[in-house]
């Protein structure tokens, strides 16, 4: 039986067994292309708590299920012992992550084992964010097409959906270069997380969006909510509507808690398939 196909409640037992650093089977080495070849690693640190890795992977197929991502969009999640470290799948299609495709990375997005695989190019958008915002303990990277024509266009996104008043108002476009080009290193990570500031999303010019939480359960409720948001601006815009947009108060970015129905659901999802 692979690891896919382990419930929850195994998958847990099973990393609950594994001591300290090799809560993580390696996985093979397929370095080189894009993101350059991964750079010296960081010292070995103290194991997460297995629950975290868990939720990291259901996270991952939770947000394919609901059509947030597909083979290129990805969450992470800050350890939970380690502030300076955070944790993302090696660079896969969300669908098939299990958790032996989590890696570790520190702040600067170097992975702390290396030889478990190719990252994701666009990881400095995690870690970027991870080190300017240390309330953040999720952060989710998609190119959701309900949103997509909001990154490129003169139409505002803003909330017209009451779960979605985490936006505040008109969420802002980053623009980086003239082709929707992808965050490919600290620089542009950093320039991403300034224009970002205290906000729970951003759009990405041509290219997609990126929304943060204080937690992974907040992180996967704010990109279904904020799919739900723009597909109902659509359809007043598709009726020949006037949007009449709701008006949170600044400290709305702070939001509600992780939508604990929603996520229970979304797991009895995740365990029963
Ligand atoms: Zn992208």
């Amino acid at each position: 039986m692979s690891s896919r196909e382990l419930t929850r409640r195994q998958m847990i037992a099973a990393l609950s067994a594994i001591p300290g650093a090799m809560a993580f089977p390696t996985v093979s080495s397929a370095q080189g292309r894009g993101g350059g070849a991964p750079r010296a690693a960081a010292a070995p640190g103290v194991a997460p708590d297995p629950q975290v890795i868990s939720d990291l992977v259901a996270a991952n197929h939770i947000l394919v299920r609901k059509g947030i991502i597909e083979v290129q969009g990805h969450i992470s999640v800050r350890h939970d012992r380690d502030p300076k470290r955070y944790f993302l799948a090696r660079g896969i299609s969300p669908e098939i992550v299990n958790t032996a495709d989590i890696m570790e990375f520190d702040l600067d997005s170097n992975a702390i084992d290396p030889t478990k695989g190719q990252p994701y190019l666009e990881r400095f958008i995690h870690g970027e964010i991870f080190k300017a915002r240390p309330e953040i303990m999720s952060v989710v990277h998609a190119h959701t097409r309900s949103v997509l024509p909001f990154a490129t266009s003169d139409i505002p996104l803003r909330p017209v959906y009451q779960l979605a008043t985490f936006l505040v108002d008109t969420v802002p476009v980053f623009k980086n270069g003239d082709n929707g080009e992808v965050i490919s290193n600290a620089q542009q990570g950093a320039a991403l997380t300034q224009a970002l500031g205290k906000r729970g999303a951003i759009l990405l010019h041509g290219h997609g969006f990126v929304v943060v939480g204080a937690s992974i359960q907040q992180a996967v409720d704010r990109c279904i909510q904020l799919d739900i948001n723009a597909q109902v601006l659509h359809e007043i815009l598709a009726m020949g509507g006037k949007p009449v947009y709701l008006k949170p108060s600044p400290d709305a970015a702070a939001g509600r808690g992780g939508n604990a129905r929603g996520w229970e659901a979304w797991m009895r999802e995740e365990t029963s398939r």
